[in-house]
């Protein structure tokens, strides 16, 4: 689905006029939803990791940053796009080209499994965005005919595929050869939880958009205990001793409450923090600190941690109460 929810258009980003001609004849009248939250948000720089379904114009959401971005007078690779096929990467070419039309930027698609002379042939010509799969971007960056150091935009198209164990050390070793001020933009439809040390490793912070309605949690094993409310401190007493704890993050609905049970648990006999917006920063990040340290392994605490979370030793998530909505059950249990 393209239609337009916000009403943008496309002359609200300031694109270069000869970019703006080429999405019109493209067809394109107005932004599609994922465009509409990402070619601003690209445009400034930031990263970007992006979810829509499928046929949703996630293409034209990167390619037409991408192309704003590229300055047509200076002979260096300054995008590259990466996907996991070639149909893909021919595909996404193409539509690079329609869109830049009327632009003088060189687009070159490259894949495994064609010719390496051709491609060194065609990289001795001017090319300013690479569509190709890792390995062989990698291959050609390597050998030193392909040159990343302008290169400050890495898009990532089908960014799950890209991260499975047949490409993923390919992309990393990309990675590398980036300026410093490289942009990182991620695309796709599905984000397992294998993604997340990807994800913290090179774009940290990046400008979460997720239009997905529906939350698939893969790779995370969800349980639900239907209890009263004043039964709920013995059945967090029994997962306690049933569950096998690394750490764990433990969710309440306020202040009080994280209090209160923080208090129950350090009665049962298990160490315990808590965190919540009522107490000083300077406190909060002592806390934080020590219990990524492990100082601790249990840590209660409001939704105004959910964001922060990058914890690789927190195994367990527990919802004590009920998120308010499903937007932050799912940044409690993921981001
Ligand atoms: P996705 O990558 O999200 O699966 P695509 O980028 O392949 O989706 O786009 C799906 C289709 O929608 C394509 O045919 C594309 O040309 C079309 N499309 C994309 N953006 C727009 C738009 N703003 N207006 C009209 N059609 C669009
Ligand atoms: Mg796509």
């Amino acid at each position: 689905d393209v239609t337009a929810t916000k009403g943008n258009e496309f002359e609200d980003y300031f694109l270069k006029r000869e970019l703006l001609m080429g999405i019109y004849e493209k067809g394109f009248e107005r932004p599609s939803p994922i465009q509409e939250e990402s070619i601003p948000i690209a445009l400034t720089g930031s990263d970007i990791l992006a979810r829509a379904k499928n046929g949703t114009g996630k293409t034209a959401a990167f390619c037409i940053p991408a192309l704003e971005k590229i300055d047509q007078d200076k002979n260096a690779i300054q995008v590259v796009i990466l996907v996991p096929t070639r149909e893909l990467a021919l595909q996404t070419s193409q539509v690079c080209k329609e869109l830049g039309k009327h632009l003088k930027i060189q687009v070159m698609a490259t894949t495994g499994g064609t010719s390496l002379k051709d491609d060194i042939i065609r990289l001795h010509q001017p090319v300013h965005l690479l569509v190709g799969t890792p390995g062989r971007i990698l291959d050609l960056t390597n050998k030193g005919i392909c040159m990343l150091k302008d290169c400050s935009m890495l898009i990532m198209d089908e960014a799950d595929k890209l991260l499975s164990p047949e490409f993923q050390p390919s992309v990393e070793q990309l990675i590398r050869y980036l300026p410093a001020n490289r942009q990182i933009l991620m695309f796709s439809a599905t984000f397992p939880v294998t993604v997340k040390y990807f994800k913290d490793k090179y774009l940290p912070k990046p400008y979460v958009i997720n239009l997905m309605d529906e939350l698939t949690l893969k790779g995370i094993t969800q349980f639900y205990a239907f209890v009263e409310e004043r039964q709920k401190v013995h059945c967090l007493n029994t997962l306690f001793s049933k569950l096998q704890i690394n750490q764990s993050i433990i969710f309440c609905n306020s202040v009080n409450r994280v209090e209160l049970l923080a208090k129950k648990i350090t009665e049962l006999g298990y160490s315990c923090f808590y965190i919540h917006a009522k107490m000083l920063q300077d406190h909060r990040n002592r806390v934080f600190h020590d219990f990524r340290n492990g100082a601790c392994r249990n840590l209660v605490c409001t939704d105004l941690f959910t964001r922060g979370i990058d914890i690789q030793a927190v195994n367990v998530v527990i919802n004590f109460d009920f998120p308010k909505n499903a937007e932050t059950y799912l940044h409690r249990v993921w981001y």
